[in-house]
């Protein structure tokens, strides 16, 4: 039976001097096993929704990717998780932002999504609705690492904020994400993220916002990662499937255009990955490089960064 499923962990300016052999293998091992993580429940016949949530919760524990534990921080040195999810059989999402207790920001999406009530939780908001919900949670300690603390005092330092891939950054690991087709030809996509380094407190990018980060339906399923703020107005995820459907293009046809030429044009670099409902996956990006992998029900397994 066909299942596609493609994973990112974040687009960038990755010069492959500024990565180190070490760190390049970390990341391709984290890739590796967020991989493993979906395709398990997709070669098991489970659903797309669960196989996203499970890639993408395999990336937030990884200290590599800005997601979860590894997330940036902001100008205050605090952590404020965005991610969505999106389930294309029921068009069904859910979405957290500003939130900064979850360990697994992706679930609280998924929480969110659950209460058949809301779509986007913010803030303090969502904090009291991942306590009450029950969800794991981990304290300021856990996400302040030695290393993101070094990169935000650098980044102070220059004045600037910035994606988590700059050409002469070395720790570089961005925003993480997942598009999967299930068996039973369903699509779900999923996004998680920290957000940009040395952000203001309360800035929220694309990934928290449904038909710019994250979006999936009967057609395609799209998970974005870049400059968030060119992302949200290029509209990036809800455009590709938009063209798809309007068009009427290829997902190949539109995600290139959205990320080579629309959102480009605007001054937007980054990336999206994309699976069709024939399984057909997709991963342009107008970065330097794009942390990726993807796995199909033929055997097909690879992962790649430029
Ligand atoms: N899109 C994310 C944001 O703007 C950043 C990233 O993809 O690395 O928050």
């Amino acid at each position: 039976m066909n299942w596609s499923l493609a994973i990112h962990g974040g687009a960038g300016l990755i010069e492959r001097q500024s990565l180190s052999v070490e760190r390049e293998a970390a990341c391709t091992t984290g890739l590796h096993d967020a991989l493993a993580a979906g395709q398990q429940i997709l070669a098991a016949g489970g659903s797309a929704l669960d196989a996203v949530m499970a890639s993408v919760q395999s990336l937030e524990l990884s200290p590599w990717f800005n997601a979860g534990h590894g997330a940036v921080l902001t100008s205050e040195g605090g952590i404020e998780f965005d991610a969505s999810i999106m389930c294309g059989r029921t068009k069904r999402a859910g979405a957290i932002a500003g939130a900064t207790t979850p360990k697994f920001p992706i679930a609280a999406a998924r929480a969110v999504m659950e209460t058949n009530r809301h779509v986007l939780m913010v803030g303090n908001g969502a904090d009291a609705f991942i306590a009450k919900s029950h969800l794991e949670t981990a304290s300021i300690d856990y996400f302040r690492t030695a290393e993101r603390m070094a990169q935000l005092e650098k980044m102070i330092h220059r004045q600037r904020y910035a994606l988590d891939h700059d050409p002469d950054e070395t720790d570089t690991y961005g925003t993480v994400g997942a598009v999967a087709l299930d068996q039973h030809g369903h699509l779900a996509a999923a996004t998680s993220t920290g957000g940009m380094v040395n952000q203001w407190p309360g800035r929220v990018g694309d990934s928290a916002i449904i038909g710019a980060g994250t979006w999936a339906d009967e057609r395609c399923a799209i998970s974005a990662t870049g400059h968030g703020e060119l992302y949200m107005r290029g509209r990036c995820a809800g455009r590709v499937a938009d063209l798809i459907e309007l068009g009427p293009l290829s997902l190949e046809e539109a995600a290139n255009q959205v990320v080579h030429q629309e959102i480009q044009s605007m001054g937007g670099l980054g990336g999206l990955i994309g699976v069709s409902h024939t399984g057909e996956i997709v991963m342009p990006f107008s970065t330097g490089g794009m942390f990726r992998g993807w796995s199909r029900a033929d055997g097909t397994v690879g992962t790649g960064i430029w």
